[in-house]
Formats: structure tokens, C-alpha cells, sequence
């Protein structure tokens, strides 16, 4: 991994038609081999810098295979303490529920978890206020303004995907020289604003690891009744180092949050947790309820 490079000298070669019978898996390793691993990029190497990929760790990749060979559903399966450790940890003594949300190439067309998820739960609060289940019904009432400082770029597509909608979004002002809200804006923008509305906030900013005043945020919350869901997908692990845990002050506050599992756990990409105070019965991720499970068995 040290010694390939980054980005790769050779084009991407032309596809081969489908051939009419299989390599089998020798043979397509073999076809793996010649063909696409010299176009891959060393991401999980010591010189690629472009995103927080993760899974470069012996102890990452062991997890990522004894994962593969288990091959868990995580509905009906037993998923261990992995999550309430996660909760217990990483949110204080807060009394939430978390799911897994992998995050599957948010970048590209795939669903852009983890936000998504956490404000999939935002959404349905939101549909409370107006007597509906979004995620029984479809969303048919009024467009909620969801507000965000220097947000990431999975945000207005969780929006998107939501049908929320990317316009939506209020861009909120921020504190002089930061990326972290201004909280005394965002109370004049609260009331001028009638409306149920997101807060999303952000412990550990992508572009300069800035940390929203969640204290500050609960506070304002009090006054206007909003749902504060927190971005934590980079700065949730602070909250373990005590020289770094005062950052994610008034975590336990946030209704919704998500957790990046592939930055600093560094383990393969596209892990996540989400965290709620409202494991809606209703809700978006009802999965696992009673009936949904005895169809699958049946
Ligand atoms: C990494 C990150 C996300 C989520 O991106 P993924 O690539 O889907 O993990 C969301 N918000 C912030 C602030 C992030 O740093």
C-alpha cells in the first residue's frame, strides 16, 4: 500500500463483453488482478489524504471480515452490546437508541446516510406537529424550514431524499471566524419562523473540526420547541479524551445524532450509527416490529 499509488497512471480499461460462461472464482481473481486492481487507489495507504476512508487497522479489517462471514441481519439478529457500549460512551449517560446506518457511498447516488436517518426521525416529529405519519402516509403538509450552519454535504441530500426538500435549508450565520453558529442569529431567525424546523447542528465541523455551542442550542430549544439533530459523524469520539470532552458539552441534549464509525475508529467505510431519544414504535425505522417479523418468517 506504501508504494502504489494514489491515483492511478493507467486508465480505466474498456469492459469486457460478458462472457458466456464464468471464470469461476480462481479465474476471477485472476481477471480482478490484471483489470481493476492496477486503476484502484491505494485509499487504505499512508499517503492518501482525500477523504477519512478509514479501515486501514489490522483490528479494522478483522472486524470488517468476521462481519462478512457472519453475515448478520441486524433486525432479527442479535447484535450484541456493541451499540448501548457506543450510546453509554460516546453520549454520556443519555438514555437513547441507536441503530446502525451504513453509509454506503454517500457521495454518490446511494442513500446519504447517517444524517439521513437521523433526520428521518426529525421528519416524523415533524409530521406529529401536524397530525400525520410521514412515513405511513407520505409527506402531505407544509414544508418545515430545517436551519444549518456550515453543514456537510450529506445534509440537503438526506433532505432531498426525504422529501424535505434541499430549499428547505436556512444557512445560518456564524460566530466571526468560525464555522459554529450563531446562536444569537439563529433565535432572531427562529422568531421570524412559526413553523416546526430541524436544527442541525455540528460537533467537529469536516473542514475545520468547529464545534457548535450545544448548550447554547438546548437552551434555544426550550424557547422554540425545535428538533436539534447533531452532525457528531467527526467529533463524536471527543467526548472520550478529557482534554477534548468539554467540546461535546450538552450532547446528551440532542434529540437525533449521528456517529461516523469509519473516521477515528478507522474501521472499513461505510459504518455509522444513528442515536434517538425517540425510538418511534411508528416510525421510519420500525422495522423490527412484531408484525413485520412474523411476515418475514413466514
Ligand atoms: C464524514 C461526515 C459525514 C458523513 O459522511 P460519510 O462519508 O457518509 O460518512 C457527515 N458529516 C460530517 C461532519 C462528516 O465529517
Amino acid at each position: 500500500m506504501a508504494d502504489r499509488p494514489v491515483i492511478a497512471s493507467r486508465s480505466v480499461p474498456e469492459a469486457a463483453p460478458l462472457p458466456g460462461r464464468g471464470a469461476g472464482p480462481a479465474g476471477a481473481l485472476e481477471a480482478f488482478e490484471n483489470r481493476r486492481a492496477p486503476v484502484l487507489s491505494a485509499s487504505a495507504g499512508p499517503r492518501y489524504l482525500g477523504f477519512v476512508t478509514g479501515g486501514t487497522t489490522p483490528a479494522a479489517l478483522l472486524g470488517d471480515w468476521t462481519t462478512a462471514v457472519w453475515d448478520q441481519n441486524p433486525v432479527s439478529g442479535s447484535t450484541g452490546p456493541g451499540r448501548r457500549w457506543n450510546a453509554r460512551r460516546s453520549a454520556g449517560s443519555v438514555s437513547c437508541s441507536g441503530c446502525p446506518s451504513s453509509t454506503t457511498a454517500p457521495s454518490s447516488a446511494a442513500p446519504p446516510c447517517p444524517n439521513l436517518a437521523g433526520l428521518a426521525v426529525a421528519r416524523e416529529w415533524l409530521g406529529e406537529r401536524s397530525g400525520v405519519s410521514p412515513a405511513e402516509c407520505g409527506r402531505r403538509h407544509s414544508v418545515p424550514s430545517a436551519c444549518c450552519p456550515r453543514r456537510h454535504s450529506s445534509v440537503p441530500k438526506a433532505l432531498s431524499v426525504l422529501g424535505l426538500g434541499r430549499r428547505s435549508l436556512t444557512r445560518l450565520p456564524t460566530l466571526p471566524g468560525r464555522e459554529a453558529v450563531d446562536p444569537r442569529a439563529l433565535a432572531r431567525i427562529l422568531d421570524g419562523n412559526g413553523e416546526p424546523c430541524v436544527v442541525v447542528a455540528n460537533a467537529g465541523t469536516v473542514n475545520t473540526g468547529d464545534f457548535d455551542d450545544l448548550r447554547a442550542l438546548a437552551a434555544l430549544r426550550e424557547r422554540y420547541g425545535f428538533w436539534l439533530h447533531v452532525d457528531r459523524a467527526f467529533g463524536a469520539f471527543a467526548s472520550l479524551v478529557p482534554s477534548h470532552a468539554a467540546l461535546v458539552d450538552g450532547l446528551e441534549e440532542a434529540d437525533s445524532l449521528c456517529v461516523d464509525l469509519h473516521k477515528w475508529l478507522n474501521v472499513p467505510y461505510g459504518s455509522a450509527v444513528q442515536f434517538t431519544r425517540r425510538p418511534d414504535p411508528r416510525g421510519p425505522f420500525a422495522l423490527a416490529r412484531d408484525d413485520d417479523l412474523a411476515g418475514a418468517q413466514r
